[in-house]
């Protein structure tokens, strides 16, 4: 199974979060989300799951340089 990533970098946050998971699909999903509700105040939600679900991207785009922002998608 291949794996995915979900970049707290390519969102722009107000502690500039630097964070990136990577993992099979269901263990980032968990992971993004209890990140999102620690350290970003979300509620821990199926709805959140499901947009974290559509955020993800495959692990073989990772890259360590910087990223732009993108705008939080409404
Ligand atoms: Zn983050």
């Amino acid at each position: 199974m291949s794996r995915m990533m979900a970049d707290c970098r390519r969102f722009p946050s107000e502690s500039n979060c630097s964070l990136t998971i990577i993992g099979e699909e269901e263990e980032v999903v968990r992971a993004a989300a209890e990140h999102a509700a620690t350290v970003h105040g979300h509620e821990n939600t199926e709805e959140l799951h499901k947009q974290i679900r559509e955020f993800l991207e495959p692990a073989e785009t990772y890259s360590n340089d910087p990223r732009a922002h993108e705008a939080m998608p409404a």
